[in-house]
């Protein structure tokens, strides 16, 4: 552990080295819970990986003395509260001009925000499937953060809170809400109500085989059910409708020029 903790403060080049055999004992420890989660899975639910297991690959991408991104410190302190376990959990979505502009949909599970990148964008009309390519794991303290990551820095550009809010997991079998969103992630069929300022009603976010980049990142589709929240892009579009921050009420360009982008050296 001691050596974990370590990890947000070294240099890419130690990290990288690094990279390959952590990458490999992923892989066998994300097998090894899949099979078991498969058996018994209620009481898998209950042992899932830490918080701090679950943010190593997004501590090892970023230099935190050269990115204002959160660390996680506190994400991987944190003991699930009974309160996460058994009432809404949140979500956030962040609007995020990288290379490619795209949408990044955070869901809270096992103490972390689960992460896809929707290039297009959450829509509310039932006839469009949203493509939502899993991405690492982020740090629940990633749900406030707006502004601007340096370019040259992984995922460098700009950073807009574009919703947030809690949601719930539809007709779970018991009031553990973390479970029955955990077992429905890794079963790859997410049935999702959002309370969002934007994003509203039932949702669905399903893994799917065939033009997933890797075993570990799959592609998702995320897809708005029939319900008074829907109506077709034909009637407006949220994506072109909202382009302020949901917090900030401030334009891409706004927060480009208006936040500070830190730089550990002069
Ligand atoms: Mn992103």
């Amino acid at each position: 552990m001691a050596v974990r903790k370590k990890t947000g403060r070294k240099s890419a080049s130690k990290i990288a080295s690094k990279t390959a055999s952590k990458t490999a004992s992923k892989t066998a420890s994300k097998t090894a819970s899949k099979t078991a989660s498969k058996s018994t899975s209620r009481t898998a639910a209950k042992k899932a990986p830490s918080a701090a297991e679950q943010l190593a690959e997004y501590q090892r991408k970023r230099d935190f003395e050269k990115t204002m991104e959160p660390s996680g410190a506190s994400t991987r302190a944190r003991k699930p509260s009974r309160s996460a376990a058994t009432k809404k959990l949140q979500f956030v979505i962040q609007k995020h001009a990288a290379t490619q502009l795209h949408y990044d949909l955070r869901l809270e599970i096992d103490g972390v925000m689960k992460s896809w990148a929707v290039p297009k964008g959450p829509s509310a009309d039932p006839s469009v499937k949203r493509l939502a390519m899993q991405v690492e794991d982020h740090p629940v303290e990633y749900n406030s953060f707006e502004g601007t990551i340096p370019s040259g820095e992984y995922g460098g550009g700009t950073v807009m809170l574009w919703d947030n809010g809690t949601y719930e997991i539809e007709n779970p079998p018991d009031d553990d809400m973390n479970s029955a969103a955990h077992d429905q992630y890794e079963r790859g069929e997410l049935k999702i109500n959002f309370h969002g300022k934007r994003i509203k009603g039932s949702y669905a976010l399903v893994r799917t085989r065939g033009f997933g980049r890797s075993a570990s990142k799959p592609s998702w589709l995320l897809i708005k059910h029939r319900d008074e929240d829907a109506h077709p892009e034909s009637e407006s579009i949220l994506t072109t409708k909202y382009v302020k921050s949901v917090t900030t009420n401030r334009t891409m360009d706004e927060i480009a020029d208006g936040t500070r982008v830190w730089h550990s050296s002069p």
